[in-house]
């Protein structure tokens, strides 16, 4: 048996095996990384070197499949830059991007500055249970109170009694040092 994913199929989260016939019949899959919110190219170098299975990856197929991952709160990948790609068409998401965000422009959408990294946007209430997992890191914002960060670990706990293989997920955020990118876990009182 190959490798699966779940992947969003008329907007819904399918389990689907992932093999050389599935890229070639699905030319456009895009890949959306749990743990941070993004979603990019299958290829992403960034996405490739953290773990990666069927709880830390969705996939989306073509046009139908954008307009669902921007549904679920997913913004695009500043590494491989969906947005940048023949098969990103923005006027298929202009809508959703307009209502969810009051953003304009496809520059917009993907500038970090407009729509800094936020996983709390992610509508985990309809994935997670969907999936049966958690992914075990969740990026939230840096800066955020504890009361904020409780708050989020409240949410994803509420869901517990629908995952089947439910393990907490470590919150924290992204900090730039000298030394590049690191996670810094937020360690709260719960
Ligand atoms: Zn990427």
């Amino acid at each position: 048996m190959g490798k699966y994913y779940y992947c969003l199929v008329n907007g819904k989260l399918k389990q689907s095996t992932i093999n050389k016939g599935f890229f070639s019949k699905n030319p456009i899959v895009w890949s959306a990384r749990l743990a941070t919110g993004l979603f990019g190219l299958t290829t992403c170098p960034s996405g490739n070197r953290g773990p990666k299975g069927p709880g830390e990856v969705i996939l989306a197929i073509g046009e139908a499949g954008l307009q669902d991952l921007v549904r679920l709160g997913f913004v695009p990948c500043p590494t491989c830059r969906p947005e940048e790609t023949t098969a990103f068409r923005f006027e298929s998401i202009r809508e959703l991007v307009r209502a969810e965000y009051g953003l304009s422009s496809m520059k917009e959408f993907a500038d970090k500055t407009a729509l800094p990294y936020d996983a709390r946007r992610v509508r985990w209430e309809e994935i997670l249970p969907r999936i049966g997992r958690v992914p075990s890191r969740i990026y939230l914002p840096s800066g955020l109170s504890p009361q904020r960060v409780l708050a989020f670990r409240r949410r994803i706990n509420s869901l517990r009694p629908m995952i089947r293989r439910y393990t907490a997920p470590v919150l924290g955020y992204y900090s730039r040092s000298a030394s590049g990118h690191v996670f810094i876990e937020y360690r709260s009182a719960e």
